[in-house]
């Protein structure tokens, strides 16, 4: 491979403001676009709800093996700085995935970057890699600042960082909501970060408050863009980048890509090169998906019989509404299947406590609403279960893709009103 990587990233005055033609626009599928009035929604006090169509959930996986990457190169052969080399191969990492192979030289080339690409690709890393090196090689150490729309998502971030650091001695702060401010604050006096992941709600809280300088980051990377825009992070989004000021480099990266997004896009991203490695249209190609017809009075029954079965062994439960995450956790302890939850009125101390016990294994089942599920990598979900149907494709295919990570397939089965 072959890379112009800059001795420095120092030069500014960049406009981020500039239109550009460059860059993709295709529409994800959406697919929520008939719908089907059968199913009311059994005991549900929301008349407003209406299931996406029953046969829009079944489908037979198909291997992924067909479109597996094969990479080029190896990361002993990148030219990256041996310190690096050594933390990725401690990591595990052999052979990048296509999102790092395809954007390395363009992220070391200080290009701004779109990449198409969904969580489970190795987006992650494929940005966290050239900034480490280019903080391994440069003689000004520079401070990036990583905007996510959940707070899972910028707790993954940091971990990944620090794991591709390890033995070096570069400081990354993660800012979420659902923590301590103070500490926050405090933390934030301490030293300077290399490395700042935020969520948009309490970066805007911190900054508003006087307590961080957004004009320190050179670099912005804007992950899960599709994702905060759903979330309705924008407007948050503009505020706290119009606080930036001129950047070196920006990256946004977005599992998919809609027409609707292209203004926003220009107004973040300047002369850019996209690497897409998703269709960009939501997907869920390699996952098993089975609708399971029940009658309304019936289902907390009917989901624990599900969960009974030995293969049900790390199960992500979707419903639709806090209310009802928290009865289906209730039903399923009575009945003895292990099970926590994750939804907005639990403290992120909290979530993160359930979310710990389901990548341990020690729970079955982890019970979510989309807000809180949004962005969650969890290696072996062997089941996804909508205990109700959403009421869109793009939520149902981003709650079926907690399962099937990493190239493995997965099932998910989503209960249907009688
Ligand atoms: P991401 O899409 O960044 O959330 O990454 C998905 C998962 O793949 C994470 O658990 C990463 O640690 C892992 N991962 C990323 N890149 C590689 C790689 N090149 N080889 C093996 N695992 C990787």
């Amino acid at each position: 491979m072959d890379s112009k990587r800059p001795s420095s990233r120092s030069g500014k005055g960049r406009s981020n403001n500039k239109p550009n033609r460059s860059g993709g626009n295709r529409r994800p599928s959406g697919g929520g676009g008939q719908r089907d009035r059968r199913g009311s929604g059994g005991g549900r006090s929301n008349h407003n709800y209406i299931p996406l169509p029953a046969d829009m959930m079944v489908h037979e996986g198909v291997s992924l093996k067909t479109v597996e990457y094969r990479a080029e190169t190896k990361f002993v052969d990148w030219p990256v700085n041996a310190k690096l080399k050594s933390a990725i191969k401690a990591a595990g990492w052999v052979y990048p995935t296509e999102i790092q192979e395809k954007s390395f030289e363009h992220i070391a080339a200080l290009k701004d970057v779109m990449g198409i690409a969904t969580t489970g690709t190795g987006k992650t890393g494929a940005f966290l890699i050239p900034l480490i090196d280019a903080l391994l090689e440069s003689e000004q150490p520079f401070q990036t600042l990583v905007l996510a729309p959940t707070r899972e998502l910028a707790l993954q971030i940091e971990d990944e960082f620090r794991a591709l650091t390890i033995g070096m001695k570069y400081n990354a702060i993660t800012l979420i909501g659902g923590r301590n401010i103070n500490t926050d604050i405090v933390n934030l006096k301490k030293r300077s970060y290399h490395l700042v992941v935020a969520t948009p709600g309490r970066l805007k809280d911190l900054y508003q408050q006087g307590k961080i300088d957004l004009q320190e980051a050179s670099v912005l990377v804007l992950d899960e863009f599709d994702r905060m825009l759903d979330m309705g992070f924008q407007k948050d989004v503009m505020f706290l980048t119009d606080k930036m000021g001129d950047r070196d480099q920006t990256m946004l990266f977005s599992a998919t890509l809609d027409k609707s997004q292209q203004k926003l896009i220009d107004h973040f991203l300047t002369d850019y090169v996209t690497i897409k490695v998703s269709s960009g249209e939501a997907s869920a190609e390699h996952i098993n998906q089975t609708v399971k017809f029940v009658e309304p009075d019936n289902k907390f029954d009917a989901l624990i019989e599900l969960l009974q079965q030995p293969e049900m062994k790390r199960v992500l439960v979707f419903a639709e509404t806090k209310h009802r995450v928290k009865k289906v956790t209730k039903k399923l302890n009575q009945a003895g299947i292990s099970a926590d939850e994750i939804h907005g009125n639990k403290s992120q101390n909290y979530r993160q406590k359930a979310l710990n016990a389901f990548k341990a294994g020690k729970i079955t089942a982890l019970c979510a609403t989309d807000v809180a599920a949004r962005g969650l990598d969890i290696d072996d979900i062997t089941h996804v279960v909508n205990f109700e149907a959403p009421t869109d494709y793009d939520t149902y295919i981003h709650r079926v893709g907690r399962t099937g990570r990493a190239g493995k397939g997965g099932e998910a089965i989503t209960f249907y009103d009688k």
